[in-house]
């Protein structure tokens, strides 16, 4: 298990000698020592990624698209162990870090190895007498900060792009979740990355987190994380304007038209919410029922929740585990009464498991909020297995509610008119929308907000632009200038 800094493509104890315990959320118990970065090792890793940068850029774009197609390879070969390793660090039920996380980082790595060499510039149509080309250039060195949700996927999600675009990477993992990071970057060395391209410094958001943002020669900042937090990046670039990405909190719609196929629907429905425990931004958090249908749905949806297998993560069976962390696990139960505060209705869950197995672990049992749109639960995010249900009449009153909220990540619908299913993604302020499904993927499709969600885009061609910069380059192929200044 690596636990030191790595940076210039070595492991190395942090300059103050400080470290910092990473728990298992399971049990409580104490996985590693994690050395942490302070201001002076983000230093020392920026400028390791600087000095790699022009190597890194000048390679062929096929080359470093090899390397991560190699990487890609690697993740698979070691899935088991990667797997355990983020099911110990995040609480993952071992089934979703088998197929979900581990595959869903292999595949981002191998997608955007793939796209190293397709990024192309163009040549635009100007006047006659010159040729006017755009080259699209890498930024240089990229600060990358994540949050503790999905550590590894959300590792492949940033380096990948930036790394395929010829940008240099200081990554800092979330405090409470690391390792799986660190363990990628020895997968790095292992496969040929050159030292300094990717550097990953574990610590504190407050300490390691501020001098990236902030830093003077880091050129762009890419984060993923709360809404509060994204602010604080917003003002700490200010300094060098560097470029800066933002994917934040979410509280997404889904809603459930009187058309929709029903089993489909609650099925559905239970993954948006549950799966992750719910510590998903684009979680399916504000369930919007159309009266015809609405009392049947909460019955089935209640009997699938109350059935879902919450326990041990690396017990196989395990359809729930435990929430990432006891301070989180704290503030998902405190919304449980916030809602019964303002007149919510608990119709299941809303406590922690009975068993005396679970009982030092950080769990949430799967939670439903019958509520009102204007109530703090429907309003702000909770990023855990609790999802409020609120009855509609019609279609307009679905889309103004939905649209009610300060975010605008993710949001869903349930129907079998496909007329009302385009009018309705449409009509939702959102920068993603799934229609009879929820919470797709893919490494190719745009990921990311508007509104409080953020700006700028993960995935697809949209994040390899986000990491380049356009440079247009003009050549006067025959043309005559005219005489500005005739003598
Ligand atoms: P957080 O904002 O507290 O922390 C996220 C990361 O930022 C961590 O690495 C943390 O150490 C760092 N950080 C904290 N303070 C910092 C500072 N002042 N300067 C620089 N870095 C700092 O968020 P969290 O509670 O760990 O994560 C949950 C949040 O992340 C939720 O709001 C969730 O919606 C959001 N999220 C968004 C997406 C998305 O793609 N839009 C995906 C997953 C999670």
């Amino acid at each position: 298990m690596q636990t030191r800094l790595f940076i210039g493509g070595e492991f190395v104890d942090s300059r103050a000698g400080t470290t910092f315990p990473v728990f298992n959320p399971h049990d409580g118990s104490t996985i590693a020592e994690v050395a942490e970065a302070r201001e002076a090792d983000v230093d020392r890793a920026v400028a390791a990624a600087r000095r790699a940068f022009p190597g890194w850029r000048r390679m062929a774009a096929a080359e470093r698209g090899r390397l991560l197609l190699k990487l890609a390879d690697r993740i698979e070969a070691e899935g088991e162990s990667l797997a355990r390793l983020e099911t110990q660090d995040t609480g993952h039920p071992l089934r979703d870090s088998r197929t979900l996380d581990v595959p869903r980082t292999a595949a981002t790595f191998r997608y955007f190895g793939g796209m190293a060499d397709k990024l192309q510039g163009s040549v635009v149509p100007v006047e006659p007498g010159f040729l006017n080309y755009v080259l699209r250039e890498p930024l240089g060195v990229v600060g990358q900060i994540v949050p503790w949700n999905f550590p590894l996927m959300f590792t492949s999600w940033k380096m990948g792009p930036a790394l395929a675009a010829g940008n240099t990477v200081v990554l800092k993992p979330a405090e409470i979740t690391p390792l799986s990071t660190l363990r990628i970057a020895a997968l790095m060395a292992e496969v040929g990355f050159p030292p300094g391209v990717v550097n990953v410094v574990p610590g504190y958001g407050a300490v390691a987190g501020q001098r990236l943002a902030e830093h003077p020669d880091v050129d762009k900042i890419a984060f993923t994380g709360s809404t509060a937090t994204g602010r604080r990046i917003v003002q700490a670039s200010a300094g060098n304007l560097k470029r800066v990405q933002l994917e934040l909190g979410g509280k997404g719609a889904n809603i459930v038209f009187d058309d929709a196929d029903l089993d489909a629907a609650v099925n559905g429905a239970a993954f948006a919410i549950f799966h992750n425990q719910g510590q998903a931004c684009i979680a399916g958090s504000r369930l919007l029922l159309q009266q015809g249908i609405a009392e049947r749905f909460i019955e089935q949806f209640l009997a699938l929740a109350r059935s879902i297998r919450v326990g041990d993560p690396t017990d196989p069976a395990t359809e729930m585990g435990p929430l990432t962390s006891k301070h989180h696990q704290e503030r998902v139960l405190a919304y449980c009464s916030v809602a019964q505060e303002q007149g919510g209705e608990i119709l299941l869950g809303g406590s922690i498991p009975d068993a005396p197995a679970l009982a030092r672990g950080c769990y949430v049992l799967p939670t439903v909020v019958r509520a009102r749109p204007a109530d703090r639960v429907c309003r702000e995010e909770v990023f855990g297995p609790f999802v409020t249900v609120t009855t509609l009449r019609d279609e307009a009153e679905a889309v103004a509610i939905a649209n009610g909220t300060e975010y605008g990540l993710g949001g869903g619908l349930w129907t079998r008119d496909l007329s009302r299913g385009h009018r309705v993604a449409a009509a939702i302020r959102s920068g993603m929308v799934w229609v009879n499904s929820y919470k797709r993927v893919n490494p190719g499709s745009p990921f990311g907000g508007v509104g409080q969600s953020g700006y700028g885009r993960e995935m697809g061609f949209e994040a390899m632009h986000d990491y380049t910069d356009a440079k247009s380059v003009w050549v006067n192929v025959d043309a005559k200038l005219p005489p500005w200044y005739p003598r």
